[in-house]
């Protein structure tokens, strides 16, 4: 990338509103796409974006606004689109394969997947997926994909090698066939640890009574995580803490003038969440097993 940092802070990049808390490929992407990442605080219980503050945050350079649906749960997205018709909706929907939103998927403006393998859909490697249901992007990005070329070896714009393998093809049509079974047991195994962290210091996770979460992470939150994490460890129960530093704070992401303090909940949230294990094979004994042991540490 021959472009400095200080190029692209520069006034005639397009600005893209999204969360500081989330996996970095999200804002790694407007980077890479020349944008500037715009970010708003999160709302601490669902720990998707504040809607409520995306408005003042849109200048007459923000041409997108990009949620992030975290953890398996989809934002209000109704909202977010009526915020304003001009900008683009580009959902970050990478941990949120089959989510619902008043009981429906929505595809609109883009909706972006991941298939890396810890995704509820995964292949074996590197690949992904852009829903959309507007024929113009749906074009564009096919072009895209294949280095802007309309024939063959006539290229119309610069676009990359973003094709997917055929092999990782292969995989993934085998596995799709399972995704809603492994989903309604990922759901039923969020459920059993609702039940059994219920009435306790430990904060379960929201879903918002419009969403249908795939629980990606079932991710809890605790004043004492660092304890809580190693207690868990040292029983040799897998878990870990998706995001230990919000992507404001981030040393790649000085240039765009963020400091400590900037998003609370976004800070909260990186020094109180910890996921827990909530894959679909887990067994009833397993859950009861983990439930256990950060009851017995969280203070
Ligand atoms: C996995 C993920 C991505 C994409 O990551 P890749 O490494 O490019 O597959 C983007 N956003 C979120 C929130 C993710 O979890």
């Amino acid at each position: 990338m021959a472009l400095s940092a200080r190029d692209l802070a520069g006034s005639y990049y397009n600005e893209v509103i999204t969360s500081p808390f989330t996996f970095f490929a999200t804002a790694g992407a407007l980077y890479r796409s020349l944008c500037k990442p715009v970010f708003v605080d999160i709302d601490l219980r669902t720990f998707n974006l504040d809607i409520a503050q995306i408005e003042s945050k849109i200048s007459e350079k923000t041409s997108a606004i990009m949620p992030v649906n975290l953890f398996g749960q989809m934002c209000d997205i109704e909202s977010i689109e009526s915020i304003d018709s001009n900008l683009y909706v580009i959902q970050d929907s990478c941990q949120s394969i089959g989510a619902l939103w008043k009981g429906k998927k929505i595809n609109k403006d883009v909706n972006c997947l991941s298939f890396f393998p810890s995704k509820n859909l995964g292949c074996f490697g590197d690949g992904g997926a852009v829903l959309t249901d507007d024929e113009d992007v749906y074009n564009r990005l096919k072009q895209t994909r294949n280095h802007g070329q309309s024939n063959q070896y006539f290229h119309d714009f610069v676009g990359g090698n973003f094709r997917g393998d055929a092999i990782q093809a292969a995989i993934l049509s085998v596995k799709l066939k399972r995704l809603n079974l492994w989903t309604q047991r990922r759901q039923a195994n969020a459920e059993l640890y609702d039940k059994l962290l219920r009435d306790s210091l430990v904060i379960t996770p929201y879903i918002d009574e419009n969403a249908m979460s795939v629980y990606n992470q079932y991710t809890i939150q605790v004043n004492n995580r660092d304890e809580v994490k190693s207690h868990l460890l040292k029983n040799d129960i897998g878990c870990a803490v998706y995001y230990p530093l919000p992507l404001h704070l981030q040393p790649c992401f000085q240039y765009l003038g963020y400091k400590k303090g900037d998003f609370p909940n976004a800070e909260y949230a990186s020094e109180h969440v910890l996921s827990l294990p909530i894959y679909p094979e887990l067994t009833e004994d397993q859950i009861c097993f983990v439930a256990e042991k950060v009851l017995e540490a969280a203070k």
